[in-house]
């Protein structure tokens, strides 16, 4: 992964791995000097807040639990002014990207610091960006002020995701990595990682899938996802994230399912401008095209495969790739509006890659 030139950056951030480590929580709490902390979630995980809040004892100082997907900017406001009355000193962020996303946007209203306990493999915790709704518009920042302090990634946690979600998020980690590969702006850290974290979810999907409670399994894909996300945060996107970004927020597509759905159409389409920078894909997922292996390797972990199946009609594949080829962006290969149409064609009827 050597390069003649690169610019390598990398956080300052506290990572502990381990079947338990959550109960920590409260002497990170301490670590970084506070005591009064907010502790985060959605509605759906409010149960996983009582249990934060129990284990760090007289260190909560409340809760709130009405993180939402995208980051809604009201929500993060309510959450905002909750975290000032109750003159919170920490945020403690307990779920997935949505509930991570929350915890960021409070961060840079306020410049709290933040612990997050991941319980998907969005893989948010590990940087810098955030993603806000506002008026139906989402807008992305990058930013220090939003990079999360302190990482527990506890694998007893992720053990409850169910399978469906444990397959689309693990796929969704992924495209962090593939895409990080040929990014203009890797370095030879952020490819080993790349290549690491996709070889962490190839080892440990199959088991989780057999058993979703083995937590040994379950903590193997909590390092693919650290490692997945920690290139998220290092290096910039392309396609795939470009095409999921349209899908997403024009026809209003589920996030993880829909990474899930395009990640081997996208990678295909990009193999035939950097084979050499896809190549270690071919080799931990084989099928010779590298996009042709990660379909594979999705369908054989039972992960959506058409969009059609996710709710886009036939109809909006003309709209879609006007929208996604209407802006130009950097690509390995130009990103041309026929190209765009039959990647998104195969995709519609979940066909494999061409
Ligand atoms: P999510 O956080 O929205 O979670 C989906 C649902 O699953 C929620 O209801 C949640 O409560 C529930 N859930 C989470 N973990 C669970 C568990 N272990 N057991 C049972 N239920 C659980 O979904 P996500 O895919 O983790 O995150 C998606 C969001 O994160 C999107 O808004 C995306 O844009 C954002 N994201 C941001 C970044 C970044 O770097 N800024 C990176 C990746 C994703």
């Amino acid at each position: 992964f050597y390069r003649d030139e690169f610019t390598a950056r990398s956080a300052a951030v506290r990572v502990r791995f381990g079947a338990g480590i959550r109960k920590a929580v409260a002497e990170e709490i301490e670590a970084l000097g506070a005591r009064r902390a907010l502790i985060l979630t959605t509605p759906q995980q409010a149960a996983m807040a009582d249990e934060f809040a129990a284990i760090c004892g007289d260190l909560a100082v409340g809760r709130f639990t009405g993180a939402a997907m995208h980051t809604p900017v009201d929500i993060s406001e309510q959450a905002t002014a909750r975290a000032r009355e109750l003159g919170a000193d920490v945020l403690v962020a307990v779920g997935g990207g949505s509930t991570t996303g929350l915890g960021k946007a409070i961060a840079l209203r306020t410049d709290l610091p933040q612990i997050v306990v991941p319980t998907t493999y969005a893989g948010s915790e590990a940087t810098g960006i955030l993603g806000q709704t506002e008026n139906g518009v989402k807008t992305t920042l990058t930013s220090p002020a939003v990079q999360p302090e302190v990482i527990l990634y506890d694998a007893e946690l992720v053990a409850s995701l169910p399978v469906g979600m444990t397959v689309t998020s693990a796929l969704n980690a992924m495209a962090h990595a593939a895409e990080g590969l040929y990014a203009r702006d890797r370095s030879p850290l952020s490819s080993l990682m790349a290549v690491e974290g996709l070889r962490a979810f190839r080892d440990s999907l199959p088991g989780v899938m057999a058993e979703p409670g083995d937590v040994s399994a379950r903590g193997q894909t909590l390092y693919g996802a650290w490692l997945c996300g920690t290139v998220l945060g290092q290096v910039g996107m392309a396609l795939h994230h470009k095409l999921c970004h349209t899908l997403g927020g024009s026809f209003d597509l589920p996030h993880a399912e829909t990474h899930a759905v395009i990640l081997p159409h996208a990678i295909a389409y990009n193999a035939a401008a950097v084979p050499d920078l896809l190549a270690p894909v071919s080799e931990l997922f084989g099928g010779g095209d590298p996009g042709l292996g990660l379909w594979h390797f999705a369908r054989d972990a039972g992960a959506p495969l058409a969009l059609r199946d996710l709710g886009l009609k036939e109809s909006d594949l003309d709209r879609a790739a006007d929208l996604a080829s209407a802006n130009p962006y950097w690509n390995p290969r130009p990103v041309t509006r026929d190209g765009i149409r039959s990647l998104l064609q195969a995709a519609w009827a979940g066909e494999a890659p061409a």
